[in-house]
């Protein structure tokens, strides 16, 4: 199903850049193209590519298709306090697409996330500029950005952010997040350290650790350190848009108010629940710090759109959060009950996600180790095999269930 929704995304782009362009195109081509594909997908698709084909015959409204859907992944949002935000999708890595946004106001440009080192990444963000002009008749675009804020220490969001500061362009991120930029090198070397640790912990045989400890390093290895001008702390505004620390999901991941938007990167995402991981790899990521940030979110004052790192707007953010709380009080609770045997970090991923390849296998170790480490943490899970602790250096740790 994912793949089928980047195929219909990357045909829908193409056509739509070309019907708001110029080029000459019919309703029966537009169907012929999409159609198939959107039934299959359903939800909002099939309705979007019925308009898309009468706009193709010469009927229907552009600017309305425009400002609901967008045009080839750029959407339009304009906050109370008068700055356009546009919305650019970008595909950082195959398959796997970021939202990146531009904020325009007056002349002040400025960018939040920057897409990744990859060509197609680099190709959409082109693109985007076109339609920002040709589509959206916007005088300033991405060359006029002078300020750049990075989301979050994960690449898919800061891949990029070379381009952009050999441009001059002031690069901004949060003070825990800014050695993954800075200090690449170290920051991988450490963390393969600390998963290692983690891994031999988790009960996985020698084999699977080596593999996957490889696998952690390689996907993590494709990027050169580079400067950045300033370092945030919560609170702090860039161009007057306020940065709100955001925790759990990466150490140093910052939300940015735009006066009655909140963009909220990996934060609150629409469908899928955020990764976790704990905090016993990296400080300050955990379900403790993820949990107390939503919370913070919940009650935010004056805002009334997010827009999220991924996938589509969330209309409704404090309503979204508490699906996102309840998903995982719930999945706290499949761990604990998993947890009335004595089990390793292991057994309890496996018996939560089932077998999972490649990488799949390391993100799932991890979150269940984020929600075994919540339970311990409050004495709800305890270790079974306390005497191995007392001798072995770094023992496979059994966890189960408090009476
Ligand atoms: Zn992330
Ligand atoms: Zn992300």
């Amino acid at each position: 199903m994912a793949k089928l929704r980047h195929e219909l995304r990357r045909a829908r782009d193409r056509i739509e850049l070309a019907l708001f362009t110029g080029a000459p195109m019919s309703g029966v081509e537009v169907r012929r193209a999409l159609e198939v594909m959107a039934v299959e997908l359903g939800g909002d698709e099939p309705r979007r590519i019925d308009e898309l084909g009468t706009l193709a015959d010469g009927k229907g409204s552009r600017a309305d298709y425009r400002d609901r859907w967008g045009v080839a992944g750029v959407r339009r949002f304009v906050s109370a306090g008068g700055a356009t935000i546009y919305l650019l999708a970008v595909e950082t890595f195959p398959d796997h697409v970021n939202n990146v946004y531009l904020i325009r106001e007056g002349n002040k440009v400025t960018l939040y996330d920057c897409g990744s080192q990859t060509a197609t990444s680099r190709e959409d963000l082109r693109r985007a500029q076109q339609v920002l002009h040709k589509v959206y008749d916007e005088p300033l675009g991405l060359d006029d950005v002078s300020d750049l804020v990075l989301s979050h220490g994960h690449i898919d969001h800061f891949g990029g952010v070379g381009h952009w500061q050999g441009r001059g362009v002031r690069v901004h991120v949060h003070e825990f997040d800014a050695r993954v930029i800075t200090r690449f090198e170290e920051r991988i070397i450490v963390a393969a350290m600390q998963v290692r640790v983690f891994l031999e912990r988790a009960g996985l045989d020698e084999r699977t650790r080596a593999e996957l400890e490889q696998m952690y390093v390689f996907t993590k290895s494709l990027f050169k350190s580079v400067p950045v001008d300033r370092v945030l702390v919560d609170g702090d505004a860039i161009n007057g848009y306020v940065a709100h620390h955001a925790p759990g999901h990466c150490p140093g991941q910052v939300c940015l108010q735009v006066h009655n938007i909140l963009l909220t990167a990996d934060h609150v995402l629409p469908r899928i629940t955020p990764h976790q991981s704990p905090e016993s790899i990296t400080p300050w990521t955990g379900l403790d710090h993820y949990l107390i940030a939503l919370e913070k979110f919940r009650h935010i004052g004056g805002v009334d759109l997010a827009l999220p790192g991924h996938e589509e707007p969330i209309p409704r953010l404090s309503q979204r959060i508490v699906e996102i709380v309840d998903f995982h009080r719930a999945r706290l609770e499949k761990v604990r009950l998993a947890c009335v045997q004595p089990r390793t970090i292991a057994e309890v991923a496996d018996a939560m996600f089932g077998p999972q390849p490649g990488y799949g296998r390391l993100l799932a170790l991890e979150e269940a180790a984020a929600h075994i480490e919540y339970l311990s943490r409050r004495g709800i899970l305890e270790i079974d095999n306390l005497s191995e602790l007392t001798h072995v250096a770094n023992p496979v740790l059994k966890y189960r269930a408090s009476a």
